[in-house]
């Protein structure tokens, strides 16, 4: 199939969800026609609440499935870095990461690579992979993205990714704030992408207490997990150390 019929059969895909979910709204009508108003408000709870877990949450896998863990056996947590490259935090990020001797996934915002693309460069020279995390990270509105809008964000970012290092196109795709709805897996895989989540946590894109951060993370770290940081928050590098620290010191006592 050529690019452009993949699309076409993506967006197809996704106007049949989309029409599945109006389905019940339908019935909702019929039954307040009826005059059994306590069935329609029933269902129009339970339709709304399924969406709703099934985007919001981001370990819910309803519509569609992901990577949550690593393999079974896996011997260390993998790092991931989200929201990069930014011109003053990556080569922090990436000094850290060579004195600890870990390599990450950073999944970069289209955006970003574009006005630093030497920064692209320098993530894969040392040794890291670089990922798809949408060409503009529309994280408020993500959710809410109809087929054509998600195709174009994958899409994009996939586009110019590949665009600056054609040799290591991204393999994993990393939805703006873990916000995945009925589009979102379909559209990922339809582009070649496996979508990856994580394990552990420290919402340090809100949160500024590197402590408490910290203790999110280790409470949930595990061997086969995937730990998510950022990039571009006021913490970041601080964060990036100390998680590097207890990772490498982790590897250690493996
Ligand atoms: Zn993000």
């Amino acid at each position: 199939m050529t690019p452009e019929e993949i699309r076409a059969l993506c967006l197809r895909r996704g106007r049949r969800r989309l029409a599945l979910v109006l389905l019940p709204a339908l019935v909702c009508a019929l039954l307040v026609a009826a005059g059994r108003w306590p069935w329609a408000v029933l269902l129009f709870c339970i339709t709304l609440t399924t969406i709703t877990i099934g985007t919001l949450v981001p370990r819910c896998a309803l519509f569609g499935g992901f990577i949550k863990r690593q393999p079974p056996g896996s011997k260390q947590p993998l790092l991931t870095i989200d929201d990069g490259p930014h011109p003053e935090h990556t080569p922090a990020i990436l000094d850290i990461l060579d004195r600890h001797g870990i390599t990450a996934v950073f999944f970069l915002i289209g955006n970003r690579a574009e006005a630093h693309p030497h920064l692209v460069h320098e993530i894969l020279r040392r040794g890291h992979e670089v990922a798809n995390h949408t060409q503009t990270h529309p994280a408020t509105t993500f959710w809410a993205l109809r087929p054509r809008r998600m195709w174009d964000e994958i899409a994009r970012c996939q586009e110019t990714l590949a665009r600056i290092a054609p040799e290591h196109p991204p393999r994993y795709f990393r939805p703006p704030a873990g916000h995945h709805n009925m589009f979102c897996v379909l559209t990922a895989r339809a582009l070649g992408l496996t979508t990856m989540m994580w394990t552990a946590r420290g919402f340090d894109g809100t949160l500024t207490d590197t402590t408490t951060i910290l203790r999110r993370i280790q409470r949930k770290l595990t061997q086969d997990g995937i730990v998510l940081i950022h990039e571009g928050t006021p913490v970041c590098v601080e964060v990036a150390e100390k998680v590097a620290a207890m990772l490498s010191q982790r590897c250690a006592q493996a």
